[in-house]
């Protein structure tokens, strides 16, 4: 397919059969019949025994694929792991209305790591954090020898900041050094470099170092999307309005923010599995930036343009690689990387908030109008018909019963069921 004809923008792509939708794909990433194949593969046991301890077998998650992604003028098919119904056909609709202006819209900072080292048992932390500053050129050259590939690639550690910290056990030094990290996620290569740090430090301030290890807070690895939801798609600008009403109570209110959150990471997360990296490391990062003003509020940030369209915005850390960890054994994450059509780790990141904007926005959407429930409903409708014993067709039969009755239960299902048989 070549570039011009590639539209992400499939309609009816949820009615297709399972078939067709990996036919889809296969074309626009132009997938070999062997990765094609792949989607109904379970992950080899000797590959899934490499990667963790103790391993008994896998254990599978639903694999599916957010359609109408257009970011930085550039059409998008984004791979999405999660087990939560509706997050998938939220997030393609957000992106349908988010295409009307032009999609979504990123920046990025390089991709700078932080480790953290801290130094315990100094006499005097003022001229020892001086006397660390002094020798920042040799502190850099002995972590980047550690990772000659990652300097080969233009990356390694950049800059060195120092940190006095009073604490309950006393003074300490917290030293950051601060690492370019290209297209790795980096926690190895920032560990790697901190600990091989820790002899020099302690014979600079005659201190002991204590924690060598990288900080989730990855703030100088930020990336924004931003995207303009047109307001006679969505309804008027009553609506947008009622929208910024419930944003709003995100942006003052942490119990409301957690949930406006999680409703981000829903997207974030199923992107970061689906590409083999670590979404610990990404909740971790963009919780403790929600927090960053001292106060828990929301992630994005929503206004009304001179237009009256609604204007949304979303920031946060990007941990992520497309080397290393485990996107480079699993094979697939290495398809899902291929079926994206990304090139680096930091259109993989931009990617990856776009993603989280246009969950939030649905969500957010949602609430201000029908409510969540509604769209949940029709999915969770269908998991009780087949924990009902519903098989085949007989499963839309009972979920459309039951959603038209509005009773979605087990035991209504098992009535249908038998009505219906
Ligand atoms: P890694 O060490 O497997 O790979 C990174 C290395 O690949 C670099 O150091 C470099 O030598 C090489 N490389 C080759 N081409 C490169 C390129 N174009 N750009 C950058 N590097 C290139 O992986 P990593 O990214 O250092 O670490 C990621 C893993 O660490 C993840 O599995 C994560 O779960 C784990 N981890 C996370 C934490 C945490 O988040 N706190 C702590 C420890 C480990």
């Amino acid at each position: 397919m070549s570039n011009k004809e590639k539209s992400s923008v499939v309609s009816g792509f949820y009615k297709l059969p399972v078939k067709e939708r990996i036919e889809f794909v296969k074309k626009f990433s132009n997938l070999t019949d062997e990765e094609a194949k792949l989607f109904s593969q379970s992950l080899n046991i000797d590959i899934a025994d490499r990667m963790i301890e103790n391993v008994l077998g896998n254990f599978e998650l639903p694999l599916g694929i957010a359609v109408n992604f257009l970011i930085n003028g550039k059409d998008y098919l984004i791979p999405m792991t999660i087990e939560e119904s509706s997050v998938v056909a939220a997030a393609s609709n957000s992106a349908k209305i988010a295409r009307i202006n032009g999609g979504f819209k990123t920046e990025s900072t390089d991709p700078l790591m932080i480790g953290q080292i801290q130094i315990l048992h100094i006499k005097d932390v003022a001229s020892a954090a001086q006397d660390i500053i002094n020798k920042k050129k040799e502190i850099l050259k002995i972590a980047n020898d550690q990772d000659k590939v990652l300097v080969k690639f233009g990356g390694g550690a950049k800059d060195l900041e120092v940190r006095i910290l009073d604490s309950p056990i006393g003074k300490m030094i917290v030293t950051h050094l601060i690492v370019d990290v290209r297209d790795a996620m980096g926690a190895n290569a920032v560990n790697t470099m901190c600990e091989a740090l820790a002899p020099i430090l302690e014979e600079i301030t005659g201190g002991k170092v204590r924690l060598k290890i990288l900080s989730n807070l990855a703030d100088k690895r930020l990336v924004k999307a931003t995207a303009v939801f047109d307001k006679e798609k969505i309804g008027g600008e009553h609506i947008v309005d009622a929208f910024l009403e419930s944003y709003n109570l995100a942006a003052i209110d942490p119990y409301r923010a957690a949930t406006h959150n999680k409703g981000i990471m829903n997207g974030i997360d199923a992107l970061i599995v689906a590409t083999g990296n670590d979404f610990r490391a990404i909740e971790a990062g963009a919780h403790a930036y929600a927090a960053k003003s001292g106060q828990y509020t929301s992630l994005s940030h929503y206004y009304k343009d001179k237009n009256g369209n609604l204007v949304g915005e979303l920031e946060l850390p990007v941990a992520i690689g497309i080397v290393g960890g485990a996107g480079n054994i699993h094979p697939k994450a290495k398809l899902c990387k291929k079926i994206l059509g990304i090139k680096t780790a930091k259109e993989l990141a931009e990617v990856v908030v776009s993603l989280g904007l246009a969950q939030n926005f649905a969500a957010v959407f949602a609430l201000s109008t029908v409510g969540i429930q509604k769209g949940h409903m029709s999915l969770h409708a269908k998991n009780i018909a087949v924990m009902a014993g519903a098989t085949g067709e007989e499963i839309d039969k009972v979920a459309d019963k039951m959603v038209k009755e509005g009773k979605i239960k087990l035991d209504r299902a098992e009535e249908i069921l038998k009505e219906i048989r």
